[in-house]
């Protein structure tokens, strides 16, 4: 795992999945894998309603927590 991982909420989602790449030098709707082997896609910017949700999805947070990353919560 990198040093990083991003926390996203994907457009409509309700849950943040951890990335380890870094969203902003991706464009908006393109497809990133998660920790926890899914694919979620970068909300566009201003598409915000992201700011207010702090759940985190369970199978990311295990698998990331043994690293320690550095964890940035972002959002478009
Ligand atoms: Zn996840």
């Amino acid at each position: 795992m990198r040093e990083t991982v991003y926390w996203l909420v994907g457009p409509g989602a309700r849950v943040r999945h951890a990335v380890e790449f870094a969203p902003g030098t991706f464009p908006g709707g393109q497809l990133l894998p998660t920790v926890c082997n899914r694919w979620i896609k970068i909300p566009f910017a201003g598409g915000g309603h992201a700011e207010s949700i702090i759940q985190r999805c369970p199978e990311c947070t295990s698998a990331v927590r043994p690293h320690q990353p550095c964890e940035v919560t972002w959002n478009a």
